[in-house]
């Protein structure tokens, strides 16, 4: 017999209760544990799951192999072609490995919660169990709700109860032991499994060469590095966040969010980590930036919330439905020259130069640019949406799709409307000396002072012409006036 654990976004030994809970189950019925991970070339493209996420997601299992191994558990990961013979093949390999349990953590999009529905009858008729198991979010989704029983949809009064939550339940943020090593007998009766390798990404997801090395160094994979990055930003930047954490140009955020995608890190340690450097163990109380930083991780918890509330969101429908009607461009040339950054705007044009090169955005850049496709270019927010997920490594439906309907004004608790960023101030705001611009934009690296965040407008013009800088494409007042009035009109026409 063996219990099976199943790998997703989850990729740790540390924190993680699904994983744990097999072990005990296994220990308790004097069988092994195994795992697996199965790769879905389908579901990579289902889910434009971006290439330097699946770049990450290969180098992590390849990491978690060897952690699983020094325990004497094996982690075989299959890649199966199509999405729809994923049920089938968990069943054959469980029948195969005589397991009488599967274990895992839950996804809240609905493909997922569908197909473990599925898979749990299938099982149930082989007279194998099957666990899926809240493990991502810290409070699951159903528990907090408003005094008339509705799922929040803004975030300060939800966030005051998952505060509250937390505190009546402490438990929520106890920490899961890692897994109990295997009888060494394991390594004989499974030696296939030790034996087999990591498979490379699908052919649809390669990376180049020099992709490769560069994520390398820039992503280093695995829980480990996952648990130095978080000492290292707890040790040293948490406690400037609040100050820090808008500026582009300065590390001043954890940049731990790949981590957290892929479940190399959990939001639990991660709190608890911040929380036990301050002075206190409520998490609304001690100091401004711990308490800060604290709130945007539940972030994550509030748009999977949301999400397995009104699944809806993930069908390609804007949150609030009024807001179907607008009438969106479908301009193919300013949308690829957001795409490239090449909007003339150098806030925007250095934001998305950076997700294209190093598969991560600032979040003050994500908003920036989120509005100024939405707003300024009246780009439908769902192609922007899908190019974000097609190229950050941090990669989350929930997340996402929270923060492109934040943005673009559709989703839950968003930024009305009627407010629209004006690049230009935002840049002079958030990147006061230029430095993340001339970073990220070397055709401006040479233009002096407030020019660099318009150069055309500031006298360096020429400069920025003969270094191949484009000029705005879009003015935007008017470009202001022509989404006020888009929106204006979307809304009443319902
Ligand atoms: P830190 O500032 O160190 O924050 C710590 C953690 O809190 C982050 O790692 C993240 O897990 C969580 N967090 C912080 N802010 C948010 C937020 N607004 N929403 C949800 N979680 C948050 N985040 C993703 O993880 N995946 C996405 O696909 C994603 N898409 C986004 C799209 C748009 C248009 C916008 C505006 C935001 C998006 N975010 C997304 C949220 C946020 O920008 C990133 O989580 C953050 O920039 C990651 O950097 P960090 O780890 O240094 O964050």
């Amino acid at each position: 017999g063996a219990v099976v654990h199943w790998f997703k976004n989850d990729l740790r030994t540390a924190d993680n209760r699904a994983l744990r809970a097999a072990s005990e189950a296994a220990s308790k019925a004097g069988v092994p544990l195994v795992t697996m991970y199965l790769v879905s070339p389908e579901d990579f493209e289902a889910h434009l799951t971006s290439p330097v996420r699946v770049d990450f997601t290969i180098r992590n299992l390849k990491v978690l192999k060897e952690e699983l191994a020094k325990l004497d558990i094996p982690l075989y990961v299959e890649t199966v072609e199509k999405r729809k013979d994923i049920p089938g093949r968990i069943q054959e390999l469980l029948e195969e490995w005589d397991a009488s349990h599967l274990y895992t953590n839950m996804e809240y999009e609905v493909d997922e919660l569908r197909r473990e529905a599925k898979l749990v009858r299938a099982l149930a008729e082989k007279d194998i169990s099957m666990d899926v198991m809240h493990d991502t979010v810290v409070v699951p989704p159903g528990t907090l709700t408003t005094g008339a029983g509705n799922q929040y949809a803004v975030y300060t009064p939800w966030y005051r109860a998952w505060v509250a939550h937390v505190h009546a339940h402490p438990h929520l943020l106890e920490l899961f032991d890692p897994p109990a090593k295997n009888h060494v007998s394991a390594r004989t009766k499974f030696k296939d499994l030790f034996a087999s390798r990591v498979p490379d990404a699908p052919a649809n997801k390669r990376i180049t060469k020099d992709e490769a090395e560069r994520f390398r160094a820039l992503w280093p994979a695995g829980e480990h590095e996952a648990a130095k990055r978080l000492e290292m930003f707890c040790e040293e930047k948490v406690g400037k966040y609040t100050a820090a954490r808008n500026l582009p140009a300065e590390t001043g955020t954890s940049s731990l969010s790949a981590h957290f995608s892929a479940g190399t890190l959990s939001t639990r340690t991660a709190i608890r980590m911040a929380r036990d450097r301050n002075k206190t163990k409520k998490l609304n109380a001690g100091n401004e930036s711990i308490q800060r930083w604290i709130s945007e991780i539940a972030w994550r918890d509030f748009y999977k919330h949301v999400l397995a509330r009104w699944p809806y969101v993930c069908m390609n429908k804007p949150f609030k439905p009024e807001y179907a009607n607008i009438s969106w461009s479908y301009d193919a040339a300013h949308f690829a020259a957001w795409c490239e950054g090449r909007t003339g705007f150098p806030i925007v044009d250095a934001a998305m130069r950076q997700l294209n090169h190093v598969g991560w955005m600032h979040n003050r850049c994500r908003m920036i640019v989120a509005s100024f496709l939405a707003k300024d270019l009246l780009i439908d927010w769902r192609m922007g949406e899908k190019y974000f997920m097609g190229h950050l490594i941090d990669g989350d439906f929930a997340s996402n799709n929270g923060g492109w309907g934040f943005a673009a004004s559709v989703g839950v608790d968003p930024q009305p409307y009627f407010r629209i960023f004006n690049p230009l101030l935002q840049s002079e705001k958030f990147d006061p000396d230029g430095e993340y611009i001339r970073k990220w934009v070397p055709e401006l690296k040479g233009v002096k002072g407030d020019a660099v965040h318009e150069p055309y407008g500031r006298g360096a013009g020429p400069e920025a012409k003969k270094k191949g800088y484009p000029e705005p494409i879009v003015e935007h007042k008017g470009a202001r006036e022509r989404a006020l009035a888009a929106y204006k009109k979307g809304i009443s026409s319902d």
